[in-house]
């Protein structure tokens, strides 16, 4: 009944001729001009007094739709990357795939994309694939249509025109989005396999908004999920970074499971999940991100990979350290520390290989995990240099987590607490003794052994 209704005024059926899109007015859609930002409708003003065609375009039209506030704004238009740089004087061509020019308003920068054509035209240019039909190249500029045909979803594909305050609505999608529902543009078979990152993208897309993937476009996930593999790592990184800091990501982990997406992507997260500890670890550090994403604090990519691979470094670190208790002699088993420096290093060179986890970001978990250890050293003037570190207070969250996932005794975390936020008596007072195998390790510091001739 209401599916019917939503039907009769969003129209399935489209006014005009077949395959025009339909034309929703304002009392139909409800945005205003106002309601975009100012740079964007600037943006698009301009471009069109100079005679060109420009909308407001993708994800920002969905989420005003959806009520929420877009986070950035994207500009269509038909005029080519040079044409728009000379529509606007603080702007700058950028992207070597395919060009896009940054405007920048104020304190705003606006992408401007000029509408992209078809791979496949008849007697037009073949797309560039891989062996597995990965579109490699899609450089083509073409019409307004072509460029609305060639987006993900439905609901991704919607032109708003602030000037007139009207939507372009060619694929359905301001009603796919009233129904709730994510529904791909063409044959989600054929367009996974061209870029298989739009099945993370179904995944987030339908977290973010609470939409439910329409069935056929969440079917084949499963079995076209290994072509995840063929992605280039960076793209998969900065795809899995705004899943995770999508405010949403607790959700997101438990639909990739559902959908059978979660093998590949973070190697092994599967395994981690599947221990009681790392799955309770992990949920709750994805609890806590998103709820830092909800109220707009900061959050620290670092922080969160070091939360993600960490039972997979305990893992390494305990098969490390019990390794000479397998006949090996035990001379060569690690000691501790370096024990832990090699799971560390083990556990990041997966990574980096399928996610190309950048070189800072790399820093930033090491020293997260290297100063945990250094928690369990109570005594003398350790916890004062700990205090010190650049990276305590991430490393003190982190062990906050672990505490409270059942990892390491909750007194840990409150006698850190009570240290970091006392004066100066209050943390000399709250020292515990030295354990007898530091002091004999001190001792021997002291008083090197003569080196012995045989
Ligand atoms: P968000 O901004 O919430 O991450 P978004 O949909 O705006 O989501 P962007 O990466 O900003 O995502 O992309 C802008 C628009 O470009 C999308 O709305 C969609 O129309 C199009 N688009 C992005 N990625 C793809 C893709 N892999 N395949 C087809 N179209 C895409
Ligand atoms: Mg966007």
């Amino acid at each position: 009944m209401i599916r019917k209704l939503i039907t009769r005024v969003f129209g399935r059926k489209t006014p005009g001729a077949p395959g025009e899109p339909a034309v929703i007015g304002v009392g139909r859609h409800g945005i205003r001009r106002d309601d975009i930002s100012n740079g964007s409708r600037r943006t698009v003003e301009t471009l069109q007094e100079h005679g060109y065609k420009a909308y407001v375009v993708g994800g920002a039209v969905r989420d005003l739709l959806a009520g929420i506030t877009p986070k950035d704004y994207d500009v269509a238009t038909n005029a080519t990357p040079e044409q728009v740089r000379h529509c606007f004087r603080r702007s700058r061509i950028i992207g070597r795939r395919f060009q896009i020019v940054h405007v920048m308003m104020g304190a705003e920068t606006i992408e401007v994309t000029t509408f992209r054509g078809h791979h496949d035209q008849p007697g037009g240019h073949k797309a560039h694939t891989d062996d597995q039909g990965r579109v490699l190249r899609d450089n083509v500029f073409g019409s307004e249509k072509e460029d609305a045909a060639r987006r993900d979803f439905t609901v991704n594909a919607l032109y708003f025109d602030p000037v007139s305050e009207t939507i372009i609505d060619y694929h359905h999608g301001v009603a796919d989005l009233k129904q709730k529902t994510l529904r791909m543009i063409g044959d989600p078979k054929t367009r996974y396999r061209e870029d298989p990152v739009r099945m993370l993208r179904a995944v987030r897309l339908a977290a973010k908004l609470g939409l439910s993937i329409d069935p056929e476009a969440s079917r084949p996930i499963r079995e076209m999920s290994e072509l995840i593999e063929n992605v280039p790592p960076s793209r998969l990184f900065d795809e899995m970074l705004k899943l995770l800091t999508s405010g949403h990501a607790v959700q997101c982990v438990q639909q990739l499971r559902a959908e059978g997406l979660h093998h590949g992507l973070l190697p092994l997260l599967d395994v981690i999940l599947e221990q009681p500890l790392g799955e309770r670890f992990v949920m709750l550090a994805l609890e806590s991100t998103d709820r830092r994403v909800r109220e707009g604090k900061p959050i620290s990519p670092g922080f969160l990979f070091a939360t993600l691979l960490w039972h997979e470094v305990l893992a390494k670190w305990e098969a490390l350290m019990s390794s000479g208790s397998e006949g090996e002699t035990p001379a060569r088993v690690p000691a501790r520390i370096p024990a832990l420096f090699l799971a560390m290093d083990e556990v990041l060179d997966v990574q980096a290989e399928k996610l190309a986890i950048t070189r800072r970001i790399a820093g930033d978990i090491k020293d997260i995990w290297a100063l945990q250890p250094r928690f369990e050293q109570r005594s003398g003037k350790r916890p004062y240099g700990v205090l010190e570190q650049p990276r305590f207070k991430a490393a003190y969250d982190f062990l906050l987590l672990r505490a409270e996932s059942g990892e390491v005794d909750g007194e840990l975390g409150q006698w850190w607490t009570h240290f970091m936020n006392g004066d100066g008596d209050a943390r000399a007072a709250m020292l515990l003794p030295p354990k007898p195998d530091e002091k004999k390790k001190r001792r021997r510091r002291r008083k090197p052994v003569p080196a012995t001739t045989e």
